[in-house]
């Protein structure tokens, strides 16, 4: 593809520094299909230098107090927030979501991020045990577990990037971070903040690049211990496969394929508009949408009526128009990957209600060569058909009938995913009942992504491995000692 006269071009940033790089990969704007920055296709050398940077500053990093560290992440949390428009307009552009959901998603969350474990180190406490029959007391301490090395997906890049720094550095340990390739901007637009912020070199430092080259060199890297993932569950089992012969701390946030479970005394004036945001907000690439609905039967026409008519409302096309609800896809490869789930529950025998192959696409003149797909619903899927199995991770949503909580609960567990679900219920009986059965980190009744990051997140089955939050990242980041003093 010929390349428009100003790309942006990034650099590495390593021991403090932007450091260029010998090749370069091309990276899309979702929304108009052209090559607008090249971003450095970092290696093995480049993935040493940044963890021998990251080697260099943990002695004195980790050395600081936790309120010297929350200071600084403070200050970096204010420098982000003072830049948000600049910071949601570049997400917007890089990843093709709304400036919308940029603006009020994203980078907000990216600096909450911070201040959050600015504010969460302060106040763990270790545990005390007496023995005084032994003439003991035990105590456990925490201490960083050294360098760590950062992995985030595409589809919430800043977001996901720092509630891996936040409490990586928090807890006093340094990183090598690598951010999705097709979504690298923004995490080189926060590099610039760092020595700002009060960050010392090697701290923080960020190889831009592939999964197969960077990330790899980073998972294979022996000076890395442990290794924070949020991507998808084949790339998590490649990663488990590369780091084992070194025995390496991991941390797996994955993929999901979320059931919203509707009995028919839920209140749908509620459900709908939440139903129809799990399911097609940020394009539906949200690790948590909903992408399987069961409605009990009762309900289920006029369920299927209006949730067709709320997902006929959400407006498609550019992302930088703040009146937009759905934006671009994150590549043409990934369009064509989720187009081809919905033409095979066609083939299957499904009807597909509204969007895709159904209602006309209008986009603006500069749109037309991006990766835009319409809110898309469709009902009469079987169970074991791949729309219901697989992550589709794109504005689809499947709807189906059930007759009783026994079965509803069997079905929404029959996939190998358990991330999110959410349950909607007048009956607080019920609601409970559901919520213990379901295999699922997370289960949200009469709601949906309210979270309070003090409490635990991530998946069980093949969504993951290890939780993230307050008092879990801070386990994860740090290795606990358990000491004995005999008086
Ligand atoms: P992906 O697994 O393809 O890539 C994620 C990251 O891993 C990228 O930075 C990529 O370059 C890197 N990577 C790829 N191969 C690698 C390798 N062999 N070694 C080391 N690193 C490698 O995932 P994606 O397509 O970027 O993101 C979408 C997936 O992420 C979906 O499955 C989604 O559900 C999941 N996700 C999960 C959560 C969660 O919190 N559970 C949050 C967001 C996204």
């Amino acid at each position: 593809m010929a390349h428009s006269k100003a790309l942006l071009v990034l650099e590495n940033f390593i021991g403090g520094k932007f450091v260029p790089c010998s090749s370069y990969i091309d990276s899309y704007n979702p929304s108009t299909g052209d090559v607008y920055c090249r971003v450095p296709d970092s290696g093995k050398e480049e993935v040493e230098a940044a963890v021998k940077a990251a080697k260099d500053a943990f002695p004195i990093w980790s050395s600081k107090s936790p309120l010297e560290r929350s200071q600084i992440l403070n200050k970096l949390a204010d420098l982000i927030e003072h830049d948000l428009e600049e910071f949601a307009q570049a997400e917007s552009k890089d990843q093709g979501k709304t400036i919308t959901f940029a603006r009020t998603v994203d980078i907000p969350r990216a600096v909450h991020n911070f201040r959050f474990f600015a504010s969460s180190i302060l106040h763990h406490v270790t545990e005390c045990s007496e023995m005084p029959a032994m003439g003991c007391v035990h105590y456990t301490s925490r201490a960083p577990v050294g360098v760590a090395g950062l992995i985030s997906p595409w589809n919430l890049p800043l977001y996901l990037l720092t509630w891996k720094i936040a409490p990586a550095i928090a807890c006093g340990n340094t990183v090598v971070a690598k951010p999705s390739e097709m979504t690298s901007v923004t995490a080189w637009m926060m590099c610039k903040l760092l020595e700002k912020a009060g960050v010392p070199p090697g701290v923080v430092n960020v190889v831009f690049g592939t999964g197969a080259r960077a990330g790899e060199a980073l998972v294979c890297h022996p000076d890395v211990p442990l290794i924070s993932f949020t991507g998808s569950t084949r790339t998590a089992q490649r990663i488990t496969e590369r780091s084992a012969p070194h025995c390496k701390r991991l941390s797996l946030e994955l993929g999901g394929k979320n059931p919203a479970i509707i009995f028919d005394d839920a209140d749908l004036s509620q459900c709908i508009p939440t139903t129809v945001r799990s399911s097609f907000a940020n394009q539906g690439e949200i690790c948590l949408c909903t992408s399987r609905i069961f409605v009990q039967r009762g309900i289920y026409s006029e369920f299927l009526k209006r949730f067709v008519a709320e997902a006929k409302k959400w407006k498609t096309g550019n992302p930088s128009d703040p009146t937009i609800d759905v934006g671009a896809l994150i590549s043409k490869e990934h369009l064509e990957k989720v187009r081809t789930y919905v033409k095979k529950a066609q083939a299957e025998g499904a009807r597909v209600l509204c969007g895709e192959g159904v209602d006309p696409l209008a986009l603006p003149p500069g749109n037309q060569k991006g990766y835009f797909m319409l809110p898309t619903v469709i009902a009469e899927v079987k169970d074991e058909s791949c729309c219901m199995q697989e992550e589709i991770f794109g504005p689809v949503t499947c709807v189906v009938a059930f007759d009783t909580e026994e079965e509803v609960i069997r079905r929404a567990n029959g996939v190998k995913y358990g991330l999110a679900a959410t349950v909607w219920s007048g009956n607080v009986g019920r609601v409970h009942r559901v919520a213990h059965r379901l295999q699922s980190g997370l289960v949200w009744t009469n709601c949906w992504l309210v979270r309070d990051l003090n409490l635990p997140f991530g998946g069980m089955k093949a969504s993951g491995i290890g939780r993230e939050g307050a008092k879990d990242s801070y386990e994860f980041f740090t290795e606990v000692k358990t000491i004995t003093i005999k008086h």
